[in-house]
C-alpha cells in the first residue's frame, strides 16, 4: 500500500512519528519539536540515538562510521551530505563518529573508515569501505536496497 503510514524518528528530538508516505516528500515536521524531520543533511547519531533509528524507523538507513581525524572521511563528508539531498526521503542518512562511539563501531566490526552501512528493516544489507563520491553513494544504496 503506498499510502500506509511510515513510522520514522525525528533526528532531533528522537521521537517517532507516524507520517503518509505520500507526505514523506512534502517537508514533514515533527510532531513534537516541530522542526523538519528531512533537513537534507545526515543526522548525527550517537550511542543513546542510534538503535531508535535503525530498530524502530521504517525507512531504510545510511550510515557513515568516520572520524575527525581520518583524512579520506573528511574528503567524503561533502560528497555524503549531497546524496543526503538526493536519497532523502526515501532513505534516512545519518553519521556516526566511531571514536566517540566505540560501543557502535565494536557492535558493527568497523575496522577501517570511512565505512558506510546500509540498514533495512533493522538489519544490515551491506556495507562498504573507502571514500567514494556522492554519485557513487547514490548507486550503491539504491542498488543494495533494491536487491533486498
Ligand atoms: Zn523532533
Amino acid at each position: 500500500m503506498t499510502d500506509s503510514p511510515i513510522l520514522l524518528a525525528c533526528p532531533h528530538c528522537g521521537t517517532m512519528n507516524r507520517v503518509a508516505r505520500e507526505r514523506l516528500g512534502a517537508a514533514p515536521n515533527c510532531g513534537h519539536c516541530h522542526q523538519a524531520l528531512f533537513t537534507g543533511k545526515p543526522a548525527v547519531l550517537t550511542t543513546s540515538t542510534f538503535d531508535k533509528h535503525v530498530q524502530r524507523s521504517e525507512l531504510p538507513l545510511l550510515v557513515d562510521f568516520w572520524a575527525t581525524w581520518c583524512g579520506p572521511c573528511l574528503s567524503m563528508a561533502p560528497h555524503f551530505e549531497s546524496a543526503a539531498k538526493t536519497l532523502e526521503p526515501r532513505f534516512r542518512l545519518a553519521k556516526v563518529d566511531s571514536d566517540a562511539n566505540p560501543d557502535l563501531s565494536a557492535r558493527y566490526g568497523i575496522r577501517s573508515i570511512p565505512t558506510m552501512i546500509l540498514f533495512a528493516g533493522g538489519r544490515e544489507v551491506a556495507r562498504q569501505s573507502g571514500a567514494v563520491g556522492s554519485a557513487q553513494i547514490v548507486a550503491w544504496a539504491e542498488a543494495k536496497l533494491s536487491g533486498t
